[in-house]
């Protein structure tokens, strides 16, 4: 069955849908029409035949009462009889023989058997007063027993006769064999009329199949154009071939992968546009500081140990930049590539913590850890220290003098969170959506002058989904911001 199957399956030929509804339609069209056909021709061939048995039947039986009459079987001669006998023979086409209750033929219409015997299964059947009828298709001939027996409207005809007749007493038996040569011939004739009009029908069936195949693969071809269209670039509106449900569904999923994929270049080409102008920001600086010192040759020393100072900011941010941007690459790869451990997350935090610690003091920040209870839990050590570093940083770097930053971390059965609360200036209600966006920064002087690049966030979000965890964030313009850090215990491959 499987080996039918791959055969199928790799003559490319029944692959093609068009060729498999014009096979269907041809089917559906030619079978019937072919087994009517015979259907239709047997049934009248038995019918013809059957009808010509009964016909012959009731004839033959007329004729035994009249022998029965004019007491044929006793050995009377009678013309009428003869008459008659050559009259069915010559209607039917046949032969009729007339046996006597000793098996003899006394009468044989084609003159032939007269004296001779006759011992045959049939003959014996109807001397017990069954007739028999057997319809010999392949020579062409109905052979017949007919009882020749006394019934009731034989004797009713005859009632003066002397002789003592029983009813139902066999007195001989009629052999009849009638030719149906003509019942063939007419089948012969409707047989070469019904292939002519076969023939006609499967020319039509045909030509009809072949249009509808056509027209039903039309709306196919047309989606395959539209599809080269948006390929080849002639066309980028959204194909729509509303034909059919089944080409709408496929257009429909078409075009969504073409919006995201339009959504990811458009993305990419942004990407690409904001780290040019990044990296170019710090450059162009240092170049205007060098241009300047080098078009005042009589410039003092401590102008120049201004400049540099600047000029080594601007690199250092450069290199922040450059350092963000690799980190984020590495974000963006699969989570094939994470490096799982089990690990004791109230001391990694402590650890990031005391990191980070001469930074907070230095803007006269305070940092506080809370610990509801111990947490283990399946991280990749590297990126999630990178993801909560960035948004303590954040937490000390967007805060106000005197300020706290308040690190809390807790635990269910299967999720732990950190909530990194700050005492900051908070993030204005419209700026919430963008944050995590790569480059985006709320206050772009202030985020700059306190040396963001505007990737943390991003970088963050991307380390803590590879996790299978999610960040929220909550904040009041002025007083501060909370960020809600949600990660499985166990790592979800
Ligand atoms: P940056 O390098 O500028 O800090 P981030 O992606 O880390 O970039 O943050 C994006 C922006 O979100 C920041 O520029 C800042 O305006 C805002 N932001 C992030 N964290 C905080 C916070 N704790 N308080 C206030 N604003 C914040």
């Amino acid at each position: 069955m499987d080996k039918w199957k791959t055969i199928w399956n790799k003559i490319k030929l029944f692959r093609s849908l068009r060729v498999r509804i014009f096979l269907i339609i041809m089917l559906v069209g030619i079978i019937p029409s072919v087994v009517m056909r015979h259907g239709i021709l047997d049934n009248y061939e038995t019918r013809a035949v059957t009808v010509r048995m009964s016909d012959v039947q009731s004839q033959m039986k007329i004729l035994a009462n009249h022998l029965i009459t004019y007491s044929y079987m006793q050995g009377s001669s009678s013309d009428v009889i003869n008459a008659e006998l050559e009259l069915l023979s010559n209607l039917y086409d046949g032969r009729v023989l007339i046996i006597d209750r000793s098996f003899k033929v006394i009468r044989d219409t084609y003159g032939i058997s007269e004296g001779k015997t006759i011992i045959s299964e049939e003959v014996i059947q109807c001397f017990q007063g069954k007739s028999t009828s057997k319809h010999d298709s392949v020579n062409g001939f109905i052979e017949m027993t007919t009882p020749i027996v006394m019934t009731g409207t034989a004797s009713s005809q005859n009632p003066n006769q002397n002789q003592k007749q029983e009813e139902n007493t066999v007195y001989g038996v009629m052999l009849t064999s009638v030719s149906t040569d003509s019942i063939a011939m007419s089948v012969e004739i409707f047989s070469r009329k019904a292939l002519i009009l076969e023939f006609i029908m499967i020319f039509v069936i045909l030509g009809i199949a072949a249009a509808f195949s056509n027209m039903l693969m039309r709306p196919f071809a047309r989606v395959t154009q539209a599809i080269n269209d948006v390929k080849e670039g002639f066309s980028d509106e959204e194909i729509k071939v509303s034909d059919y449900v089944e080409t709408e569904h496929i257009l429909n999923a078409f075009n969504q992968l073409i919006g995201r994929m339009k959504m990811l270049d458009e993305s990419r080409q942004e990407f690409v546009a904001n780290v040019s102008h990044e990296l170019k920001t710090p450059l162009t600086s240092v170049k205007v500081l060098a241009d300047s010192l080098l078009q005042q040759p009589d410039a003092p020393v401590e102008l120049y140990q201004e400049f540099m100072v600047d000029i080594t900011n601007e690199i250092d941010r450069e290199s922040k930049i450059i350092n963000d941007l690799l980190s984020l690459v590495k974000m963006d790869k699969k989570a094939a590539e994470m490096n799982i451990t089990s690990v004791h997350i109230n001391e990694l935090l402590e650890m990031i913590l005391k990191r980070l610690r001469p930074i907070a003091r230095k803007q006269d920040v305070e940092v506080v850890f809370e610990s509801i209870r111990p947490v283990t839990a399946e991280v990749d050590e590297v990126k999630f220290t990178l993801a909560i570093s960035n948004l303590v940083e954040n937490a000390i770097k967007y805060n106000k003098p005197h300020g706290w930053v308040k690190v809390l971390l807790d635990a269910d059965h299967q999720f732990f969170t950190i909530d990194i609360s700050d005492s900051g200036v908070g993030i204005a209600e419209e700026s919430i959506e963008y944050i995590f966006e790569r480059f985006y920064r709320t206050d772009k002087s202030h985020s700059r002058e306190i040396g963001g690049t505007g990737l943390g966030l991003a970088i963050t979000r991307s380390a803590i989904l590879m996790h299978r965890g999610s960040v929220k964030v909550e904040s009041v313009e002025g007083e501060g911001t909370t960020f809600c850090v949600k990660i499985p215990l166990s790592f979800i491959g």
